[in-house]
């Protein structure tokens, strides 16, 4: 039986765990609170109680992370994964976390005799939970060949698309795609609401065409409900906006409407809103819009 070392197990890591003990993998979890360690256990996993617990004796070792200084830590500090790890390990960052952090990690293990895939994902906490996430996966062609099985239980479009930081880098333009269309959705819907029209039959009626997106199939429920519980949180599609802007600029790219939504993610962050899921872009523009409506004086 493969045992898996999953560290991480946050709104994303805690049901893609669970899927690969559902499949028959011994899953041994580490995670910063014990709430969602003893989750794990509850659903026929095993707890570590430290990353180094949760690597030694793993053939695979996942990390489901915040942002690049946690992979960073739990990979190369003092008592963590490389510390740990034994020689032909693998190591899969499915977490969202700048390339060139990817790089640095990809060759720190390769030092070790670990195997480093970044293999990010999207499709949500629905997508976590239905194993039917889209993960792009940067790394060598045998070690993505080796991570088959485990990439192929989580996931329901699994492919390699280059060497070390590609995955991350398609991520990147995963979310500069996803912020674009919320916000537009967000504008949209306060747009129709300004007018009354009938919300369920416009979004009905646009997802049929050019318009429709899975943005749309998923979030306009939450900006017509108001319904802005995570999901994904508006501080980690800030960190994603942070990264894209930075390649983008780095490789002398311009990203005129991207660097727009970046600005209206920061100042959700910054007011305090970057709990909410992505979706709560809505709250924002619907604010700044009513303010100035005469049809809905406040
Ligand atoms: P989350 O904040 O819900 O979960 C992160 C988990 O990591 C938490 O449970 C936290 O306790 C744990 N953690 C942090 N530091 C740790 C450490 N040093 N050791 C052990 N555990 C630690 O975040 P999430 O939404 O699950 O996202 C995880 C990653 O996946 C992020 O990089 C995010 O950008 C990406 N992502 C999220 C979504 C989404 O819809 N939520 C979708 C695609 C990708």
């Amino acid at each position: 039986m493969t045992t898996i070392g999953f560290i991480g197990l946050g709104i994303m890591g805690a049901p893609m765990a669970a899927n690969l003990i559902d499949a028959g993998y011994d899953v041994i979890g580490f995670n910063l609170t014990q709430d969602k360690i003893d989750a794990l256990v509850k659903h026929g996993g095993r707890g570590a109680s430290s990353v180094a617990e949760a690597t030694k004796g793993a053939d695979i070792v996942i990390t489901m992370l915040p942002d690049s200084p946690d992979v960073t830590d739990v990979v190369t500090g003092a008592d963590g994964v490389l510390a740990n790890s034994h020689s032909g390990q693998l190591l899969i960052d499915m977490s969202t976390i700048q390339p060139d952090v990817s790089r640095q990690v990809a060759a720190v293990g390769a030092e070790a005799g670990v195997r480093v895939l970044d293999a990010p994902v999207s499709g949500g906490e629905s997508g976590a939970i239905k194993g039917n996430l889209s993960i792009m996966v940067g790394g060598e062609a045998a070690d993505f060949a080796a991570a088959g099985p485990v990439l192929n239980t989580v996931g329901g479009t699994v492919v390699h698309v280059g060497p070390h930081g590609s995955g991350q880098t398609v991520k990147a333009a995963n979310q500069l795609i996803v912020a674009g269309n919320l916000q537009l959705l967000a504008e949209a819907i306060a747009f129709l609401e300004a007018f009354g029209v009938d919300l369920e039959a416009s979004v009905q009626v646009l997802r049929g065409g050019l318009a429709g997106s899975t943005v749309l199939d998923r979030k306009a429920a939450n900006m017509v409900n108001r319904d802005f519980s995570p999901g994904f949180r508006l501080a980690l599609h800030h960190k994603d906006m942070g990264i894209v802007t930075a390649a983008a600029r780095e490789a002398g790219v311009v990203i005129p409407l991207g660097s727009a939504v970046a600005q209206l993610v920061a100042a959700l962050v910054a007011r305090g809103d970057g709990n909410l899921d992505h979706s709560g872009l809505f709250k924002l523009t619907s604010e700044l819009s009513h303010e100035l409506s005469p049809a809905d004086p406040r």
